[in-house]
């Protein structure tokens, strides 16, 4: 069995890892020379658009699944008027722009901080009548990890946001007073067999996520899977997803899904009898999911910007190590490392170690 894989970074890495066990194989489609996948099977080195090396992947691959959500509609169906491609390019459509995310979000019953859409700066002035300060002004396209987005605090704060988004179509959206960041990581079969991970929660700086952690009985597990099975169905979805969401006075709000495998749910390598990646893998093959089932307590840290000595963080006992392979650059992930203990108590000291040794190799 052989999947093509949309883009060659680390999700597709530990994709491919994933799959070795069960003999699956891989093909990744991604412009770069030494995409840090790629080393893991075939490499068809092409642009996305290139609906030559677009139809080889078709063909050489049983299945096409990607890597990250800005996949061009256009793209996606000619892919799939040549092979199976899962999740539906209908998921790409709705992650792809914050606006028709958030209005799909809201037609399902699921609520996201209050927004309004943004196309001039009157908009913006008019917009912020109704969201109010504080607020986050986002583009609403090709967005990750933070980028394109400026915090609103006052009415001082406009002019200068609005020049740095250079004319593109956002949205502005009320600022959300959280009490934590959770994400739910679910995954739904071809046959439509559903399975759930714990909740991870999850620690942002400066838009990136810098840790998760399991979030074993929590008290949302079951709003948030009954959220995420709406969203799924809605899609008609097949894969792994991720729903991001911000816990507010006990209530869920939605910030944004990803309609892949996700940082979140790193620590399922370890922390979860099936990682996320070997089953977004059994889901898009039609194959029986795996249990989903924590395995103790588990944190993982992420290497922005730069990493640790190896031997520094595999020193720390019960660490376990994932390199990309990938040069450090300010605000690039290029590392991750996972603590499982069996209890809660054994687990906290050593991931503050490890987010020590994080925050010391973070050029920024
Ligand atoms: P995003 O790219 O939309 O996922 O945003 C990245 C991070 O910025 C989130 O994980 C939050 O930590 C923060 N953030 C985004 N939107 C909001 C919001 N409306 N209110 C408060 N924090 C936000």
């Amino acid at each position: 069995m052989k999947v093509g894989i949309l883009g060659g970074g680390q999700l597709a890495r530990m994709i491919a890892l994933a799959g070795y066990p069960l003999g699956i194989r891989f093909i990744f489609l991604d412009p770069s020379i030494g995409a840090c996948a790629t080393t893991l099977g075939s490499h068809l080195r092409g642009d996305y658009h290139d609906e030559t090396v677009l139809a080889e992947l078709a063909k050489r691959a049983d299945v096409v699944t990607y890597e990250f959500e800005n996949v061009p509609a256009n793209v996606a169906e000619f892919l799939t008027a040549r092979t199976q491609v899962y999740p539906p390019p209908k998921a790409l459509e709705v992650a792809q722009d914050r606006l028709v995310e958030k209005e799909f979000l809201n037609n399902l019953g699921i609520p996201t901080a209050p927004y309004a859409t943004v196309d001039s700066f009157n908009d913006l002035q008019t917009a912020m009548e109704k969201v109010g300060y504080p607020a986050i002004l986002k583009t609403r396209t090709q967005g990750y990890d933070g980028k394109g987005q400026s915090i609103l605090k006052s009415v001082a704060d406009l002019k200068s946001s609005w020049a740095k988004l250079e004319g593109l179509a956002a949205i502005v959206e009320g600022f959300v007073n959280f009490n934590r960041e959770i994400s739910i990581i679910a995954v739904r079969s071809v046959s439509g067999e559903l399975a759930f991970y714990p909740l991870s929660e999850n620690v942002h700086q400066g838009g990136i996520l810098r840790v998760s952690e399991s979030s074993c009985c929590d008290s949302q597990q079951i709003k948030a899977e009954e959220y995420a099975t709406r969203l799924m169905k809605a899609l008609d979805y097949v894969g792994v997803l991720a729903l991001e969401l911000f816990e507010v006075n006990g209530e869920l709000v939605a910030n944004e899904f990803a309609p892949r495998v996700h940082n979140s749910g790193h620590w399922t390598i370890e922390g979860a009898e099936t990682s996320q990646f070997e089953n977004h893998l059994r889901a898009i093959l039609d194959l029986p999911l795996g249990s989903t089932a924590a395995v103790g307590h588990v944190a993982m840290v992420n290497f922005i910007g730069g990493k640790p000595e190896n031997e520094d963080v595999l020193k720390i006992p019960n660490a376990h190590l994932h390199l990309y392979a990938k040069a450090p650059r300010k605000g690039r992930k290029v590392a991750h490392a996972t603590i499982r203990t069996m209890t809660l108590a054994e687990l906290e000291p050593l991931k503050k170690r490890l987010i020590a040794l994080a925050d010391e190799a973070d050029d920024s």
